[in-house]
């Protein structure tokens, strides 16, 4: 029986596992795919304190290094289901195993979200890709695409047109939501083209992706890609912890800048949460918020 479980090894889980750790507190972070979460997708951070530039995966490696060092636990597994059991919860995972924690902190981030054009289930690993940094260098010396306008998108193509011999950059609307800075290092590139008002209606290619056909701006066009790699953002994933807290209509959980929910002991923290900022840094803050509010709960 650990004092307090944590689902969700990114950045407000391990946050929360340094701080609970530190008061005291046993520990066990359990987290399905990467330490570090959604930060491992980013080539170069450099907006987290402390760091002028930093790969995701390096800071998210430090995170779990420095939660570690605290004395947390670790499991790589998924957890499926969450169930009250007494004063506590009982957390089931994918392969059987089954971790007893005394509070417990929702820190499962959000996973990304698709466009919607047919057949891009289909394509996927085959030309659609949803992570430049894991499937980038399989498209080296290809023509690709990357649809959306934040910065996940537009260091999507900074980093593929490292690479790739041209890189579409689609976007929906007339000017991009993510940082001017990324827009202008993206200008000086001569392979990187901006289709703007743009949206992608269908995918070409019968086993492999091997074009795409846009509306833009009510014209029909057709563009030669290998690759198509959709960065328009997160939607969460907590579906399987609905019994226990309230989603908004989004899928998020319905909670404050308190990390509270309407179950005793069960806190969230993170992009998993509705929140206004969603930054690497307002992550570590809810999962320090979160931590003590455990903390605080168990005392
Ligand atoms: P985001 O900021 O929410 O941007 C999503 C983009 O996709 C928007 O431009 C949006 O268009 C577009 N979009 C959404 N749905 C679409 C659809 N169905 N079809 C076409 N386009 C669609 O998501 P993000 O870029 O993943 O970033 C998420 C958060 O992480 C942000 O706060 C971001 O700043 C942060 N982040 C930080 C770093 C870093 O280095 N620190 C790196 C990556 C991300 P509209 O603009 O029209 O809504």
């Amino acid at each position: 029986m650990y004092d307090i479980i944590i689902i969700g090894g990114g950045p407000a889980g391990l946050t929360a596992a340094t701080y609970a750790c530190r008061a005291g507190k046993s520990v066990l972070v359990i987290e399905k795919n990467a330490f570090g979460g959604q930060i491992t997708w980013s080539p170069k951070v450099e907006n987290f304190p402390g760091f002028v530039s930093v790969s995701g995966t390096e800071l998210g490696d430090k995170l779990l290094e420095q939660a570690m060092a605290q004395g947390a636990d670790v499991e790589l597994e998924e957890a499926k289901e969450i169930r009250r059991e007494g004063e506590g919860f009982a957390v089931l995972c994918d392969s059987g195993m089954r971790f007893e924690g005394r509070a417990l902190i929702l820190a499962t981030g959000a996973k990304p979200r698709m466009l919607g054009v047919e057949r891009e289930e289909e394509l996927v690993g085959s030309g659609v890709c949803y992570c430049a940094v894991c499937d980038g260098a399989f498209y080296a010396g290809h023509p690709v695409a990357v649809c959306g306008g934040g910065n996940s998108a537009l260091q999507d193509a900074l980093l593929l047109s490292e690479s790739c011999s041209k890189v579409y950059l689609i976007h929906r609307r007339g000017s991009f939501r993510g940082e001017q800075k990324l827009v202008e290092a993206l200008e000086q590139r001569e392979n990187v083209e901006f289709v703007m008002n743009a949206a992608v209606t269908a995918l070409q290619g019968e086993e492999e992706l091997s074009g795409l056909v846009l509306e833009q701006e009510g014209v029909r066009r057709e563009i030669a890609v290998d690759g198509l790699f959709v960065a328009i953002g997160h939607q969460p994933d907590n579906a399987a912890f609905a019994d226990f807290l309230a989603l908004d209509g989004a899928g998020y959980a319905d909670s404050g800048e308190d990390c509270l929910t309407e179950t005793p002991g069960l806190f969230v923290a993170g992009d998993c949460r509705k929140k206004s900022v969603r930054q690497l840094t307002t992550a570590a803050a809810d999962g320090a918020v979160a931590a003590l509010a455990a903390v605080q709960y168990l005392s």
